[in-house]
C-alpha cells in the first residue's frame, strides 16, 4: 500500500502521516517502486533539456542526479559543486558529458562513466563501491548468490589449511569481507544506493611507486 501511494503521486508527508510514522525516511524504506517508476516524474529543466536525449542512459543518470537518488555518487557531488561555484549552465554541461554511464553489471546497476574512468575493481560492485545501485532483479540475485556460494567454498578451503600456512589469514578475511558485501547487496532495497559513502572504485588505483 505504501508503494502504491507513492505510485499515485501522494506526497511523502501525507503517506508518513497516514501510517503514523515519525519521519518520511521511514516511508521510503517501504517504497518498492522500480527505478523507472521513481524517475518517471523527474523533469530535466527546460534550459538543459536539449543536452539529454529522451530514453538515453544520459537522461536516466541525469534524472538520478537531479532527484538526489544517487546523491553520494561522485558525479552527483561534482555536479552540485560546479552548480554552486559556476552556475547551472556549466553544471549541466558537465552532467551531459559525464553521464553516459548507466550500466547493468552482473550484480546490479552502475552509473559511473567507463569512458571517463574504467572500473579498476573489475566489477566488485558489492565490495563497498559507491557507484553500485542494487536492482532487486532476479538475474542479479542469482549472480550474487552463486558468487557467495563460491566464496564460501574458498573461505572454507583456506580455513582448512594448516593454521600457519602463508596467506591463510588474508584469504579468509578477504573472502569474508566480500561475503558481507554480497549479503548487504542481497538484503538491500532495490534502486536505493547501498554504499553512498563507500569507495569510488572507478578511479585509477594510486601508483605507490610514483
Ligand atoms: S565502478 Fe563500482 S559499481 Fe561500477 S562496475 Fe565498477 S565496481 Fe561495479
Amino acid at each position: 500500500m505504501n508503494t502504491e501511494l507513492f505510485r499515485q503521486g501522494v506526497p511523502d508527508t501525507i503517506i508518513t502521516q497516514h501510517f503514523g510514522r515519525e519521519s518520511v525516511t521511514q516511508s521510503y524504506v517501504y517504497d518498492h517502486r522500480s527505478l523507472g517508476e521513481r524517475l518517471k516524474d523527474v523533469d530535466i529543466p527546460d534550459k538543459a533539456a536539449n543536452l539529454f536525449q529522451p530514453g538515453t542512459p544520459q537522461e536516466t543518470v541525469a534524472k538520478m542526479v537531479l532527484s538526489d537518488l544517487f546523491g553520494g555518487s561522485s558525479i552527483a557531488m561534482t555536479f552540485k559543486k560546479i552548480q554552486r561555484e559556476s552556475g547551472d549552465e556549466a553544471a549541466f554541461l558537465y552532467l551531459s558529458q559525464n553521464s553516459d554511464g548507466f550500466h547493468s553489471t552482473p550484480y546490479g546497476f552502475c552509473i559511473t562513466s567507463f569512458a571517463v574512468n574504467p572500473c579498476v575493481k573489475h566489477l566488485k560492485c558489492f565490495d563497498n563501491c559507491r557507484h553500485f545501485l542494487p536492482s532487486g532483479m532476479k538475474e542479479h540475485r542469482i549472480s550474487l548468490e552463486s558468487l557467495r556460494a563460491d566464496l564460501k567454498v574458498m573461505r572454507d578451503t583456506a580455513a582448512a589449511k594448516p593454521i600457519k600456512s602463508i596467506g591463510r589469514k588474508n584469504q579468509i578475511a578477504h573472502a569474508e569481507q566480500l561475503i558481507i558485501g554480497i549479503d548487504l547487496a542481497l538484503a538491500a532495497q532495490p534502486s536505493k544506493p547501498l554504499f553512498e559513502s563507500g569507495t569510488d572504485h572507478s578511479t585509477p588505483i594510486e601508483d605507490l611507486f610514483r
